[in-house]
């Protein structure tokens, strides 16, 4: 018998297959040229975070509707796996409207290239590693901790590069009778590649975002399977992706410097290598200067922070995508109904380094977004944040839809619509004024009117707030009211001579605004009177009117 398939026997179980197995079961997906496989490839060792939904979704609009998009989850490290880790990566994914084509789903898995869990995967990757044994390109390590660590320092004394490699690989030329043994004492090993490269070399290749890129070949034997026999991120990367077929691998650019790794582990495993793309990370500024955005620093990192503050899913991703790609902004001009799963992302059109994480901007998406949605919308995304994040408000609005609807259609599915709300943990406060027990007024009244000429105005338009006819009727009144009272009955006309009057018609609904919102500004003022009524109007008038006598 060779000496690798003697060696293979010793270290693999009998019922390890074939690899041709595993080739057959997993055959090419015949799909049309060009059309893209990607994958989202989590570990569920924390909560999801923004960086993970960036990249979920730069993988979804990168397959786009003809091609695949899967969830593989990556779970090999039970140490730091974090209790519904895997579920909050999940269900947050598809409430932000990302859904995988295939792969591990909340009610089980999807799709024929499953397992889609690596901890349900171990054989495959034991038949893998066997491959590469049988053809002398994997050999096992009985190195201790101590004795790795050894090697270590003599490479720091001598400023040499570290790493198992070349001469340093002390078990790379271990005889079969001494493993032999070494297995028969029950010495723990990991299984190392046998790496064939050469520092000296350059490995080149083209990044679909970063572009052209020239690193060094490896010469590392990089450890395949751990001392449980459980794969290296390395490892399962290349056999994954082999066997799932994808063609682009899209994924974090701290990955980058294992380009030559990976794609020596495809070459030696006789598999074609998939695409690289690197995105770059998320970045935050601090203090002048630019660091990626923290899973324990910044609590816009997570993405439970968005949901709970009531951002529309839509709307972040929306904003995601201007940072992604800077064609973007230009596209959503052009096309402003459009559903952003419409946008066609092109790789080579990202940024190739980190953009900036803008709060502002994120607001500015979001009330753009908003204001562009139907009532009904509205008022269905806000009852089921609501019903989640604030019972005070789901009570309020579910008990009386309809008053709800009211309020949200003012200023809206018109072709300027008004952009007032941002996030639904702002609806509370802006719609305060609506309901008797949350009306708060914070009287204030414009310069050119004194307290008294404001108990003059509101007491003579209390007499009849003209809320039955149309706007148009209502604004003759309000004008009619001005000129009785000497105020303009437009700013352009007070502007030309102004000490003709005490002031124009912007003061004079101002102090009918005040008195109704208790605010200085608010959505269309005969709107809000409309829906709060003759009597209700007329009473917060009067209440107003009382308090500027004081
Ligand atoms: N499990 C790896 C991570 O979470 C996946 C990287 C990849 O997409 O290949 O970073």
């Amino acid at each position: 018998m060779d000496s690798n398939r003697y060696l293979a026997d010793l270290l693999f179980d009998k019922d390890i297959k074939d690899f041709e197995y595993y080739e057959e079961k997993y055959p090419h997906r015949g799909l049309k040229e060009g059309v893209k496989v990607t994958r989202l490839a989590p570990s569920p060792t924390g909560y999801l975070h923004l960086g993970v939904l960036y990249s979920a979704l730069i993988n979804r609009m990168a397959a786009g509707k003809d091609g695949i998009f899967y969830l593989r989850i990556e779970d090999t490290d039970k140490k730091r796996e974090v209790e519904g880790g895997l579920e909050d990566i999940v269900n947050g994914l598809i409430s932000f409207g990302i859904v995988p084509d295939e792969g591990f789903m909340p009610d089980g898995e999807k799709g024929s290239y499953a397992p889609y869990r690596q901890r349900l995967r171990r054989d495959i990757y034991h038949s893998a590693a066997k491959k590469l044994v049988l053809e002398g390109l994997a050999y096992p390590c009985f190195c201790t901790e101590e004795e790795l660590e050894q090697t270590r320092s003599e490479q720091e004394s001598q400023k040499i590069r570290p790493g198992y490699y070349g001469k340093y690989a002390r078990c790379r030329s271990l005889s079969i009778d001494e493993i032999k043994q070494k297995l028969d004492a029950g010495a723990p090993y990991v299984l190392r590649l046998k790496s064939p490269g050469n520092e000296e070399n350059k490995v080149i290749f083209t990044d679909a975002i970063k572009g052209k890129i020239e690193m060094p070949e490896n010469d590392t034997d990089i450890v395949l399977l751990k001392s449980d026999g459980i794969p290296t991120y390395h490892f399962a990367h290349a056999v994954d992706d082999h066997l799932m077929r994808t063609t682009h691998v899209i994924r974090g650019d701290e990955w980058i410097s294992s380009v030559p790794i990976h794609l020596q582990l495809f070459r030696l495993l006789g598999f074609k290598p998939p695409k690289y793309a690197h995105i770059a990370p998320i970045m935050k500024s601090e203090g002048g200067s630019k660091r990626k955005l923290s899973k324990r620093r910044d609590p816009e990192a997570a993405v439970k922070y968005f949901s709970e503050q009531g951002f529309e899913p839509r709307a972040v991703l929306e904003y995601l995508l201007t940072i992604a790609s800077s064609g973007f902004e230009d596209w959503r001009r052009a096309n402003k109904d459009a559903d952003i799963f419409d946008f066609d992302l092109k790789l080579n059109k990202m940024s190739q380094s980190g953009a900036l994480f803008d709060m502002d901007k994120l607001l500015d998406v979001s009330k753009n977004y908003i204001s562009r949605m139907s009532t009904e919308d509205v008022l269905n995304s806000l009852l089921s944040w609501a019903e989640k994040y604030d019972a005070a408000l789901y009570n309020r609005l579910s008990g009386d839809k309809a008053y709800a609807a009211a309020i949200f259609s003012i200023d809206r599915d018109i072709p300027k619509p008004r952009k007032d709300i941002a996030k639904w943990n702002e609806t509370a406060q802006f719609i305060s004024y609506f309901y008797d027990d949350t009306f708060a007024p914070q009287y204030e009244l414009p310069e050119n009117v004194s307290a008294s000429d404001a108990v003059e105005i509101l007491e003579r338009y209390a007499e009849n707030p003209h809320l039955d006819g149309d706007k148009t009727l209502w604004f003759d009144s309000v004008k009619q009211l001005c000129s009785s009272l000497g105020y303009a009955e437009n700013t352009k006309e007070y502007k030309s001579e102004p000490d003709k009057y005490k002031g124009h018609i912007g003061d004079v609904s101002a102090v009918i605004r005040t008195a109704v919102t208790g605010r200085k500004n608010s959505p269309d003022l005969f709107e809000i009177m409309k829906i709060l009524g003759r009597d209700r109007t007329s009473s917060r008038l009067n209440r107003a009117a009382e308090y500027f006598k004081k």
